[in-house]
């Protein structure tokens, strides 16, 4: 099947019209990258679920970096008002898992495999969690970036699904302007927006494009 042409925000939406035609409001656990990418994705998902963000980030260089967005990851869950309660969980910080990760495929350029082998290792941690504590479904709030590849996510999430038993909740949440929402969200909430994805390739990346002008 050619993924490329699914509408995950359509599926989305189907999945939440079930969920409220039943009147439930099941358990996600959400992976989280950053809080500007979680904003929009929690003020839309808390209407619906019960949510606890999993803030995973092995890639992330370097650690002070790490630490900086955890914090603003921590204010801006505490800040947000949500119709559900939304809790947090923060994950091992072990930048080895990354690097074994991604042997070999460190001088790909950002977009192509690197990423793909960072965005299952972060959404495989968070299936296979997501199993062990009994949540409903799981997703990641990657998709909301315009730089990531929502088809490959969604792709990487149902395969997980399956040999995790969860439910992969379809994301492109970058859709319905919800990058834009992110964008006004975190100048309302003051929140750092860093200038590149996070690992040190990424880094360099960010570098070398200021450098060239
Ligand atoms: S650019 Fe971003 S998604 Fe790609 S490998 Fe680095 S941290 Fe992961």
């Amino acid at each position: 099947m050619n993924t490329n042409k699914i509408n995950y925000q359509l599926l989305l939406d189907r999945e939440i019209e079930q969920l409220s035609s039943e009147g439930r409001v099941p358990t996600l656990l959400l992976h989280s990258c950053c809080a500007p990418c979680s904003s929009y994705t929690l003020e839309y998902l808390s209407k619906h679920f019960e949510i606890t963000v999993f803030y995973y980030n092995p890639n992330i260089y370097p650690e002070e970096e790490y630490e900086r967005r955890v914090a603003e990851q921590t204010r801006f869950i505490s800040e947000l008002p949500a119709e559900h309660p939304i809790s947090l969980r923060v994950g091992e910080y072990d930048p080895r898992e990354f690097y074994d990760a991604v042997k070999g495929l460190e001088h790909i350029p950002e977009g192509g495999e690197r990423c793909f082998a960072c965005y299952r290792l972060r959404l495989e941690r968070t299936a296979k969690l997501a199993r062990e504590l009994g949540f409903e479904y799981f997703t990641t709030t990657l998709s909301i970036s315009p730089y990531k590849n929502a088809p490959k996510l969604n792709e990487i999430a149902s395969e997980l699904g399956g040999i995790y038993s969860v439910k992969p909740l379809p994301s492109d949440f970058k859709k319905r302007e919800g990058y834009k929402r992110s964008v006004e969200l975190s100048k309302q909430y003051g929140l750092y927006r860093q200038d590149y994805c996070g690992c040190v390739f990424s880094q360099q990346e960010r570098q070398k494009a200021t450098d060239n002008g």
